[in-house]
């Protein structure tokens, strides 16, 4: 711990322990800035899903300032949200961090952010993951270790097969040689083809993901038997979420565990899927940000549910945020900013499968050069 380091953790304590009026930031007078600016993420394939099939996805890159150092932060828009370029920067200009002039009061301030409007989640999260990324360079350490996660324990992530044809499907998986868990898109009629597709290239374990495009109950449960058969480890969001009996009847009896990845957003949602489904799927984007995502993975575990942590198609700087707390859930699909070929940050990388983080202060992202916000 360098000297300057130790000055911020002695002040950091004396904040703690004498409330905020006492720690040093305030007296300095220094105020904390939010820049914001719109960019466009071309996906390396169209992402083609039970209902919908993109080349593009809008996202918001966000800059969050304080004594010359800059935090990063990011909101990825996939439709199914409801979320746009033209929602998140009328989000962002509401914001206003001029009140708060300690940027360690990360509670205090996203709970004001949080209460701004409803809904904005993506939104959210780009001032959510911004801070976290600031706090940790003032403090000088990752959020994982000064949140007591060791960063050589990450997981190793899934790579997604998005639903194709059949020697597309073959191409993607050869491709994805380096993976140790693939994650396969399902649900337009295809399924089997696609699995055996995969199938005639790896045996690697793979997990599915049919984004509620199956529709009958009966048929849901042979299918899984059957990806189960083949080495499947789970399935996400097998019918649509409003289908609660339906999908109560299906964890019940299906041999492989049953994940709310629609049907379970925030914190508050965790206590309905209670014995509908066998676990919840956390993305930052979903659900605010760092902070709520690290709640829902302890809260899930407390409850006996399985976590998985996801992802949208996204840059590095979402990817690396979430890899601070992919040590607390049981599988991850952060495989977002390798689906794009325009990604602004470096972070955290795969090696050997596996989530490899940087250690670097905050969330760990080197902005590529010539990167401004604005
Ligand atoms: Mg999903």
């Amino acid at each position: 711990m360098n000297r300057r380091t130790f000055l911020q953790w002695s002040l950091l304590g004396a904040g703690l322990a004498l409330g905020a009026g006492a720690r040093p930031a305030r007296a300095l007078g220094k105020r904390l800035k939010l820049s914001f600016k719109p960019y466009t993420l071309n996906l390396r394939h169209a992402f083609t899903l039970s209902t919908t099939s993109r080349t593009t996805t809008p996202a918001m890159l966000t800059q969050v300032e304080y004594d010359g150092i800059s935090g990063f932060g990011e909101a990825a828009m996939p439709p199914y949200l409801g979320e746009s370029q033209e929602s998140v920067a009328a989000f962002l200009s509401k914001v206003d961090l001029s009140p708060f002039s300690d940027p360690l009061a990360l509670e205090e301030i996203l709970t004001y952010v949080d209460g701004l409007m409803a809904g904005n989640t993506a939104a959210k999260a780009s001032v959510d993951i911004a801070l976290h990324d600031l706090v940790g360079k003032l403090l000088g350490y990752p959020i994982h270790t000064l949140w007591g996660y060791d960063g050589s324990r990450a997981p190793r992530t899934s790579f997604t097969i998005g639903i194709d044809e059949p020697e597309v499907v073959k191409d993607k998986t050869r491709e994805a040689a380096g993976f140790k868990v693939l994650k396969i898109k399902m649900g337009r009629g295809t399924d089997r083809e696609i699995v055996e597709a995969v199938r005639s290239v790896t045996n690697v374990p793979f997990t599915a993901d049919p984004n509620q495009g199956w529709s009958d109950r009966e048929e849901a449960l042979d299918t899984i038997h059957w990806l189960q058969e083949q080495g499947c480890l789970f399935v996400e969001q097998p019918l649509p979420k409003e289908r609660v009996d339906d999908l109560a009847w299906l964890t019940e009896r299906s041999p492989l565990p049953i994940l709310a990845d629609e049907g379970c957003q925030r914190l508050t949602d965790i206590r309905s899927t209670l014995g509908v489904y066998s676990g919840i799927v956390v993305k930052l984007m979903k659900c605010t940000g760092l902070r709520e995502a690290r709640n829902m993975l302890t809260g899930a575990r407390a409850l006996g549910l399985k976590t998985l942590l996801g992802c949208m198609t996204e840059t590095s700087c979402a990817i690396s945020a979430a890899s601070q707390v992919s040590m607390l859930a049981d599988w991850a699909d952060l495989d977002g900013n390798l689906l794009i070929s325009n990604d602004p940050f470096e972070g955290t990388t795969v090696e050997n499968g596996v989530l490899t983080l940087k250690n670097l202060p905050g969330i760990g992202v080197i902005p590529l050069p010539g990167l401004k916000i604005p």
